[in-house]
């Protein structure tokens, strides 16, 4: 089915509120989730809400929380996201290492302890939104790892994101946003729901021998999910784990840390002012003429055009924000579901089919 970004929007909202959230950081939450759906990571998009009313009841996630200071150096800070939602404690962290990015040059933000902060791209966007290049490690604590590090035929790692973002004057910025495994684990979640197989060179079974089939993900004895780029993606990913996790969250996937189900994303963020180096107006003339440059080349046989990263998602957003975002059958009734447990009435939830 397709469905209205509106309408999944209204949904998300009052499934979060009937799960004990304000209203206002869950309609943040919501816009976050269906954002990420339009822009085509239907894995970080509403299909990761069930889970998080699920942790709201095992008291993993306080819907109630908001962002901490613990250490305050000026430009550098350390940031305590309190278990809270990911989307709104994202925000309210990079809105802090904006704001000290303007006064400083370059503020350093370590953001621990929020819970899962979906997308990273939206806070790169924030930073890009206020003319500030940022970049972000981060690292996913609190459950049973999913990636096989280069060689490996056992998880040891999470899907750890890194992003990197460039504002651009009066165009969209340039967003490197990507999970360092071959894709973000919610991509063999919809396969696996839907049914399909996954590309090849994603998975590999129990002796590490290459899979398309999601379900060993999902059975016992399982597989994992590989890290993109053979041994430079498993050296991103242990980079993430190190800055985002050791670093700012003092807690990575080594085995003397808790496993209890939960995900929790630190983060590791630096914000630049691009006119402490040489200057705006001369980084978006170069920005401007290497986009134009890569642009310019001609596509390879079979493919269209070269894009620029960021691209791909405003071309899905272009087309789902007119057609509607797609849902499989799996990832809706897992929202009803959800919806049901914390009490929606079926009335409420009728509004929203159909
Ligand atoms: P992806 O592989 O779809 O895209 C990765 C990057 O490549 C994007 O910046 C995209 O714009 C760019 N790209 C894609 N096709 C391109 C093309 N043809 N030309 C140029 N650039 C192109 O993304 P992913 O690795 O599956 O990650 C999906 C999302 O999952 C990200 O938003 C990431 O932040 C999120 N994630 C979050 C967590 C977490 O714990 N919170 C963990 C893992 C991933």
């Amino acid at each position: 089915m397709r469905i209205t970004a509106e309408k999944l929007q209204s949904f998300t909202t009052d499934l979060f509120v009937a799960a004990g959230a304000d209203r206002t950081d869950s309609t943040q939450t919501a816009e976050h989730l269906v954002l990420a759906n339009l822009k085509g990571h239907d894995s970080h998009g509403v299909v990761m809400a069930p889970s998080y009313v699920e942790n709201i009841k095992r008291g993993f996630l306080n819907p109630q929380g908001h962002i901490e200071i613990v250490k305050d150096a000026g430009g550098v800070l350390l940031i305590d996201g309190c278990a809270g939602f990911g989307q709104v404690v994202g925000r309210e962290a990079t809105a802090v290492g904006i704001e000290r990015a303007r006064e400083n040059g370059i503020a350093c933000v370590g953001l621990r302890n929020a819970h899962h902060l979906g997308r990273i791209g939206t806070y790169g966007e924030m930073c890009a939104e206020a003319g500030m290049v940022s970049v972000h490690f981060v690292n996913v604590v609190g459950h049973e790892p999913l990636v096989a590090p280069y060689n490996g035929a056992e998880r040891r790692l999470q899907t750890n994101p890194f992003c990197a973002v460039a504002p651009r004057e009066n165009a969209p910025p340039i967003v490197l946003d990507m999970a360092t495994s071959f894709v973000a684990f919610g991509k063999v979640k919809v396969a696996y729901n839907a049914g399909n197989l996954i590309r090849d060179g994603v998975l590999v079974d129990h002796d590490g021998l290459p899979t398309n089939d999601p379900k060993v993900m999902f059975s016992q004895p399982g597989g994992a999910v590989q890290p993109f780029g053979l041994y430079k993606g498993y050296g991103l990913a242990l980079m993430c784990e190190l800055f985002g996790g050791a670093l700012v969250g003092e807690w990575t996937m080594q085995p003397e840390h808790e496993r209890s189900g939960t995900v929790i994303n630190n983060m590791l963020m630096m914000v630049l002012n691009p006119d402490v180096f040489g200057g705006t107006e001369r980084f978006q003339h170069e920005i401007t003429a290497m986009v134009d440059y890569l642009h310019d080349t001609q596509p390879a046989k079979g493919a269209d055009r070269v894009r620029i990263p960021g691209e791909p998602e405003l071309e899905s957003m272009a087309e789902r924000t007119v057609e509607g975002i797609p849902i499989d059958s799996q990832t809706w009734s897992e929202l009803l579901d959800a919806a049901r447990a914390v009490g929606m009435s079926d009335s409420a939830i009728a509004k929203f089919s159909g």
